[in-house]
């Protein structure tokens, strides 16, 4: 079903569509319509592919975007998204301008940089919509609790800024402990008490990532940020999700070439493979220079044939290479998945994470430009994101 738009490419990233949709449906089954859905859609949402993933986030849901810097709204913005988008990490008065032209709502945190968006929104004739960023335990961005009030009340006079929300961020939301959350959240409702007994109204309070969207109610709020439940992913390996997810991506290659190597041959760079006896080996066009992280060198499998086969070699940044003796039959130009499913045998990102050394976050979100995307809904390719077309 693939294969008039796939044949063309050696290796690509597959993004299911329905299943980005499937999960951000089912968080906010999960969360109860009244909250709002923020996507977070930050560094090509999370090696997704910021705009595809954007689009089916709104159709499914989803009511605001988020990305962390101001390049990543603009990118969403000139493809013709016109959602509220939250720029959530740290902007300097030089992009005011920017982030006034392409109304985007950028996490304040200083006076002088509130001061350049107001004069840069003024200057255009409207209104911009910040939040506040308040921080309540992971010593990162934002202001102390106590800086709040004083905050507000000197950017509260500036004529072109409206104080849309206020946000807070949790440090440990993915551990079975939730202690550490539930004190951010006790820090954080004491700012919200704080700011409505001086008089201020402001419309859209979040603090949930991902994993306090599954696992805190107390801290959905009018909003929560999903990132990486929306790929279908878990916040992290010590707790199960509440809810069903289908991770949307997987990574396919095929065999470019297969031969049979003499005993006592090495393979790759480095010669970190010596074959004791003749070996069949498969060479894969995939390697890090697409985003297959090189420590998977004599660690990682791939499927093939609907069977697990070990990588031997180091892995390179254009290609990798497997033994493949154990298949019986198996040619060139033969499917290949690294990460996925493949018969009754699956690889996923947290396998890829635990030899790596990292996250299932930093599987996906390492993957390249050069990596094709290809997307898929009901069954049927709908877009192809590649570096060129042929
Ligand atoms: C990246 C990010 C998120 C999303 O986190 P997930 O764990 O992927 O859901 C939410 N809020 C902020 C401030 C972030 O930087």
């Amino acid at each position: 079903m693939l294969a008039n738009l796939t044949q063309p490419l050696t290796s690509y990233a597959l993004v299911d569509l329905d299943a980005v949709e499937h999960n951000v449906r089912a968080i906010h089954a999960h969360t109860g319509p009244e909250v709002a859905l923020i996507a977070v859609v930050k560094a090509n949402a999370y090696g997704h592919g910021a705009i595809p993933i954007a689009r089916a986030a709104l159709a499914a849901g989803a009511s605001r975007l988020a990305v962390a810097r101001v390049d990543e709204g603009i990118q969403l913005r000139r493809a013709g998204l016109d959602a509220p988008i939250l720029i959530l990490g740290y902007a300097i008065p030089a992009e005011a301008d920017a982030i006034a032209r392409h109304d985007l709502s950028p996490a304040v945190t200083r006076v002088e940089v509130a001061q350049a968006l107001s004069e840069r929104a003024q200057a255009l004739g409207r209104t911009l919509r910040v939040h506040v960023k308040v921080d309540t335990g992971m010593g990162r961005f934002g202001l102390l609790p106590d800086e709040v009030l004083p905050f507000l009340a000197r950017i509260s006079a500036l004529p072109a800024l409206q104080v849309e929300g206020i946000f807070t961020h949790f440090a440990a939301s993915d551990s079975p402990d939730q202690s550490f959350t539930h004190q951010q959240l006790g820090a954080f409702e004491q700012v919200l008490a704080a700011i409505r007994a001086a008089g201020y109204s402001i419309p859209i309070r979040h603090a949930a990532n991902s994993a306090a969207a599954l696992d805190v109610p107390a801290a959905h709020f009018d909003a929560v940020r999903i990132g990486i439940a929306m790929y279908g992913l878990a916040p992290s390996d010590e707790v199960e999700p509440a809810i069903s997810l289908r991770p949307a991506l997987s990574l396919h290659s095929r065999i470019a070439r297969l031969r049979t190597l003499p005993a006592g041959s090495s393979v790759g760079y480095g010669r970190s493979h010596i074959c004791h006896s003749p070996t069949r080996v498969a060479l894969i066009p995939f390697g890090y220079g697409d985003g297959y992280h090189r420590i998977l060198s004599n660690q990682g499998h791939v499927l093939i044939g609907g069977q697990r086969v070990p990588l031997i070699g180091r892995v390179s940044m254009d290609q990798i290479t497997a033994d493949v003796a154990a298949l019986d039959a198996v040619q060139e130009d033969d499917d290949v998945v690294l990460l996925g499913t493949q018969g009754s045998q699956r690889i996923s990102a947290e396998e890829i994470a635990r030899l790596a050394g990292t996250v299932n976050y930093e599987v996906t979100t390492s993957l390249l430009a050069r990596l094709p995307r290809v997307y898929r809904r009901g069954g049927a390719v709908v877009e192809v994101a590649r570096l060129a077309e042929p």
